[in-house]
């Protein structure tokens, strides 16, 4: 998938999850296909949302009812423990576009001392075990 494909309709970005990097029971992201995906992301409340699937909309600020509680609780989930935001990302998609918001994320989750990938469950480069996001 394209790294814009990897963008949630919550507003998750895919490619920072440590689900997408593992090597067994690996996730392909939220918009493969039910059957490739982890079972918690394939039963996701927000995925399987009435109103994102009735609106078509690919994003949830696109949705009149945005912030809905479930997008509200699952923000102040990730806002707690996995230094990001759904709601600033919705935000910022829609103030500045996808394309913008992928480079802000490369930025964000580029590992400082070897430019690998730091993921939001843990906040470690997943090459050199760098810590850039103390929990
Ligand atoms: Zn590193």
């Amino acid at each position: 998938m394209k790294d814009k494909d990897l963008i949630a309709p919550c507003g998750m970005n895919c490619g920072i999850c440590k689900y997408y990097y593992r090597s067994k029971n690996t996730c392909p992201g939220c918009r493969a296909p039910d059957e490739d995906k982890l079972r918690g992301c394939r039963e996701c409340i927000i995925v399987n949302c009435e109103e994102i699937k009735k609106s078509k909309s690919k994003l949830c600020y696109e949705c009149s009812k945005i912030p809905c509680k479930r997008l509200k609780n699952l923000d102040k989930r990730y806002k707690t423990k996995y230094h990001m935001s759904m709601l600033e990302n919705q935000d910022y998609i829609k103030n500045h576009g996808i394309e913008k918001f992928l480079e802000k994320e490369k930025e964000k989750w580029k590992c400082p001392k070897c430019v690998g990938i730091v993921t939001c469950h843990g906040g470690m480069c997943l090459s050199c075990g760098f810590e850039k996001f103390i929990n």
